[in-house]
């Protein structure tokens, strides 16, 4: 039997189905129906959210604490499951899929822990006899908009600091992945929540999103997705004077020198390109390689290119999953298509593979012999597509490296401390990896890039106090 998701609104679940989940592994395996809100549904959750910002943001810190280290302790005992789960909706691996599950209750206990140690300042006025007080408070009614990529953990690295802040939500996960947001949902909720605190609002970003950023009553947007839609999120967060943060694309470089370790060159570039099918927007999308290592870490590419495990996300031995679904695959193979037109050199894959059932598997591409110019090295491609740029020196991977649009990770793959330290302090990034995948990052520090990648305050960590807060300065005057 099918199961029927509803969305969460003032704390009831409501809503038909609406829409259906497939598994990318196998098409003909679906996950269950979906409610699929519409512009009054949001107005609702909206209006629940407002009504419970009052008393939620005087609720105090144990409260908060109460439902978020509860809703982390479920999100671990239940990582297999919840994990397996995610990893059937969104195709990546089940040891993927269960790191991310990890990373989820991590982020919520990390935060449980903030709302305890939430400090302000206390200073004199320069007024004799006058108190300064500097304090922060909770937003308002925040509206979270996530992307399918990290269908978990990104949802729970803005739902744990805006709550553990103060703040009510309304929460639109992505069409593609409607479950792992309705589980989070759902433990949070049975954590304890008072109604209307968070609200569920599954449905299409061009109703239900749209509804969201037309509202006068959001006071705060964090968003994380395509660059066409973060456009639209800043330019309606403007009109409403509303609060708002983006993360969006990333082109992400990973240079590799003449002096670094091979195999440490390659099992970046293969992580950090190909892992989670190259569905992040962390992912190394250029390799930035110097004449001297050139062919030997192209050869070494192809070896391993050629033994990774390509197949169903659920079967234990698979290292790269399917593709998310039918339109990601045509994006990814309309751009294998134009590096071949621009003149790259198609060195392995790029093809699609047949498996025991029908789902989106495309064996991973690496082109050769492609400029920074190519439209496959500035735009995102999302996919298992990465491209070696041949440079003569570190001087020129720098420069090629800084010259794209974006700036959300890049790493250098040395073992030469200047220029690590060159890099480090050069790379127009906002994160740096040195002899590390650029993808892959920490739980409890900040996460964000730099240029056309992210806008407005840090994400994760301590930093993320910057968005989800607002500071008040009160003075008393006592005689
Ligand atoms: P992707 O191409 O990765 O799916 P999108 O930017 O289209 O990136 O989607 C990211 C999130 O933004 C999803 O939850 C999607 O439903 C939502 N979204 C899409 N269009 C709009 C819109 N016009 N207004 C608000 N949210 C939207």
């Amino acid at each position: 039997m099918t199961v029927l998701r509803k969305n969460l609104i003032d704390g009831e679940w409501l809503g038909e189905a609406g829409s259906r989940n497939v598994n990318p592994s196998n098409t003909n395996d679906v996950l269950g129906e979906y409610a699929s809100a519409g512009p009054e549904e949001a107005k609702q959750a909206i209006a629940a959210a407002k009504a419970a910002f009052p008393a939620w943001s005087r609720s105090g810190p144990l409260a908060r604490h109460a439902v978020l280290k509860k809703t982390s302790d479920e999100i671990m005992a239940r990582k297999d499951e919840i994990g397996r789960s995610l990893a059937r909706e969104e195709g990546k691996t089940l040891a993927e899929g269960v790191g991310e599950t990890i990373r989820a209750a991590q982020l919520f206990d990390f935060f449980a822990g903030e709302t305890l140690r939430l400090s302000g300042e206390m200073v004199p006025s320069v007024r004799p006899g006058v108190g300064v007080e500097m304090t922060r408070e909770g937003v308002g009614v925040v509206g979270l908009i996530t992307p399918w990529n990290f269908p978990i953990a990104i949802p729970a690295w803005k739902i744990a600091p805006a709550l553990a802040y103060g703040n009510t939500i309304v929460f639109k996960p992505a069409e593609l992945v409607p479950e792992s947001a309705w589980t989070i949902v759902d433990i949070l909720h049975r954590a304890g929540l008072p109604k209307g605190v968070l609200n569920l609002v599954m449905g299409k970003g061009s109703v239900v999103g749209q509804a969201m950023l037309d509202s006068p009553d959001i006071n705060a947007i964090s968003f994380t997705g395509s660059v066409g839609t973060g456009k639209r999120v800043a330019a309606a967060s403007v009109e409403h004077m509303r609060k708002f943060q983006l993360e969006m694309g990333g082109k992400n470089p990973l240079v590799v020198l003449d002096d670094a370790d091979l195999g440490t060159a390659v099992d970046c570039a293969i992580n950090g390109a190909y892992f989670s099918t190259g569905q992040r927007c962390t992912a190394s999308s250029r390799l930035i390689v110097t004449d001297g290592i050139h062919d030997r870490f192209v050869d070494a590419m192809k070896e391993r290119l050629d033994k990774l495990v390509i197949g169903d996300a659920l079967d234990a031995k698979t290292q790269i999953g399917p593709v998310v679904d039918q339109s990601q695959l045509k994006q990814d193979e309309d751009y294998i298509a134009i590096g071949r037109q621009e003149g790259a050199e198609l060195a392995f894959g790029g093809e699609r593979l047949e498996r025991e059932t029908p789902g989106f598997y495309l064996r991973p591409a690496l082109f050769l012999g492609s400029t920074n110019a190519m439209r496959i090295s500035r735009e995102e491609i999302f996919g298992p597509v990465a491209n070696v740029i041949r440079v003569k020196d570190y001087d020129e991977a720098l420069a090629v490296a800084n010259d794209t649009p974006f700036g959300l990770t890049s790493g250098i793959c040395t073992t030469s401390l200047k220029h690590a330290t060159h890099f480090k302090r050069n790379s127009e990034a906002g994160m740096v990896m040195v002899n590390l995948p650029t993808a892959g990052v920490d739980f409890h520090v900040p996460f964000g890039g730099r240029k056309g990648s992210s806008y407005g305050p840090r994400e994760q960590g301590r930093y993320a106090m910057e968005f989800y807060t607002t500071v008040k300065t009160a003075y008393t005057f006592a005689g």
